[in-house]
């Protein structure tokens, strides 16, 4: 049996039922486990495949932040590894949204080389989304605060996957001539 299949495939039909009824952001409004899939595939394929722990947290990483999942429940399905990566890339709901952006950058460099390529993935897949789909509503300045941002996170990630740097690089590139 392999057990590696058996319990991404179950994060992923975890992942899809917890965010049922969520939406992105933008104006196509896609559904959110489209976002998931994306950074867990930018995350597969960026380390050939060979790390099921962060693949599976790609699926599983705002489940924390978004939905009625608890460390406890992740930790019981998934093992404790999966749920601490979930954990370290969850950012506190209790604090002010300029407050968690802040700390978002400040934090990214003393994170575990898994919690800062997801954080790469997950950038990677919302400038796409913004480039693709922009929310409605978000001036040009909240665009583009949002791509500078998102490159400021990054840049305390770097240092772990060219593979993955260059597919944000791509997108970040791509975000700052639409925005910039
Ligand atoms: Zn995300």
């Amino acid at each position: 049996m392999n057990s590696d299949l058996v319990q991404l495939t179950r994060a992923a039909d975890y992942a899809a039922r917890q965010h049922l009824a969520q939406r992105r952001k933008g104006e196509r409004a896609e559904p959110y486990i489209n976002h998931l899939t994306e950074v867990a595939a930018l995350l597969a394929e960026a380390t050939d495949g060979g790390d099921v722990v962060l693949v599976m947290g790609g699926l599983l990483h705002d489940t924390l932040e978004d939905t009625d999942s608890t460390y406890e429940d992740l930790a019981q399905r998934f093992g404790p590894e999966v749920a601490a990566l979930v954990a370290e890339v969850t950012d506190d709901k209790s604090l002010k949204k300029e407050d968690r952006k802040r700390l978002q950058v400040e934090k990214a460099a003393g994170k575990s080389p898994r919690a800062r390529m997801l954080k790469i993935a997950d950038k990677t897949s919302n400038l796409r989304s913004l480039i693709e789909s922009p929310p409605k509503g978000w001036t040009e300045e909240r665009l583009r605060d949002y791509v500078v941002w998102a490159e400021q996170v990054v840049r305390s990630c770097r240092g772990l996957n060219a593979r993955l740097e260059a597919v944000f690089d791509a997108a970040h590139e791509t975000a700052s001539k639409r925005f910039g």
